[in-house]
């Protein structure tokens, strides 16, 4: 099976510059979004590095199997730690990752933080990530209610992040990619401006280029808070 694509990044409406990054490639299978943080652009510098370090690693592999995503998520974070260790401009910074790895029909799928991936399948809209931030967590332990992890002032804090420690939690998980299965990779600035119910109903339009930059004016129309990546990896047959 093939997949086709289609992805855009915005600056959205409130911030100076963009620090998030992604890369697609449907020759390899190969689709990632991260969201930089990280003062003097470090955050910029942390979201290129780590989807340069996951493609340029996984470019050197002669056989792909559901580790080598991972390994290379690994190495990613090592190289975004040791930069931010040894350069003073760096320090503190980091970034979160979300990527999908197609080899045949299976799917890896990795990702560290609150950029998410989502399956569009039969005209039904799954969230296949759990958000690696403080709220998710107090919800889950029924700290608070889902009204409240919305205006939460610790909305944003993330507990699990790239290039903060050499140690490093992935969460992975494989999946059989089914034809007309269309699955949505994208940065925060997309999941705080637009309900998932939006989400669902805009990324069912067919046409990819369509469906991502509308998601993309919705976000702004509601505010563009933060910079906005959408991917769109359709399956062919
Ligand atoms: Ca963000």
């Amino acid at each position: 099976m093939k997949t086709v694509s289609f992805g855009k990044t915005n600056v959205g409406m409130k911030r100076t510059h963009n620090e998030d990054a992604f890369y697609r490639n449907d020759e390899r299978g190969l689709y990632i979004v991260a969201d930089g943080m990280g003062g003097h652009r470090a955050g910029e510098v942390a979201s290129k590095m780590a989807v340069d370090s996951i493609e340029s690693h996984l470019q050197g592999q002669k056989h792909m199997d559901d580790r080598s995503l991972v390994d290379a998520i690994y190495v990613a974070n090592n190289n975004i730690f040791k930069s931010a260790a040894a350069n003073s401009r760096y320090t503190g910074m980091g970034t979160t990752v979300v990527s999908v790895l197609m080899t045949d029909a299976l799917v890896s799928l990795c990702h560290v933080g609150d950029s998410r991936a989502y399956l569009l399948r039969e005209g039904r809209l799954i969230q296949l990530t759990e958000d690696h931030t403080y709220v998710n967590e107090q919800f889950k332990n029924g700290l608070i209610t889902e009204q409240q992890m919305e205006t939460h002032a610790m909305k944003n804090v993330l507990t699990r992040s790239l290039g903060f420690s050499e140690k490093l939690e992935i969460a992975s998980q494989k999946l059989d990619l089914h034809p007309l299965d269309r699955y949505i990779l994208c940065s925060d600035g997309l999941t705080h401006m637009v309900r998932d119910e939006v989400i669902a109903e805009i990324a069912s339009i067919p046409d990819a280029v369509h469906a991502v930059s509308t998601l993309i004016d919705v976000a702004n129309t509601n505010g563009g808070d933060d910079n906005i990546t959408v991917l769109v990896i359709d399956a062919v047959e």
